[in-house]
């Protein structure tokens, strides 16, 4: 089931997709990938995992297309109900 599992928000479309946080895991909802970014630094580019994308940049992506980034749009899916 996996209902029982903690899961931690993605810091980028908030969905509970992620077993720990900042595992550079690549949340299949958004593809962003969590090195530990937060609201704190959110407009800061890392230039590590998520490129030139900012965590600001990768939210309002994800607000009008649904993904990190435009071109990630054929990797994502629909988040689950169990991550709401
Ligand atoms: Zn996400």
């Amino acid at each position: 089931m996996g209902a029982m599992t903690t899961r931690f928000r993605c810091p980028c479309c908030g969905y509970r997709t992620l077993d720990a946080p900042g595992a550079l895991a690549l949340c299949p909802v958004c593809w962003w990938e969590d090195d530990g970014q937060e609201d704190r630094d959110a407009s800061e580019v890392h230039l590590t995992v998520n490129g030139q994308l900012s965590l600001e940049k990768a939210r309002e992506h994800y607000a009008l297309y649904g993904a990190a980034d435009p071109r990630f749009l054929p990797y994502v899916r629909e988040p689950q109900i169990s991550e709401l």
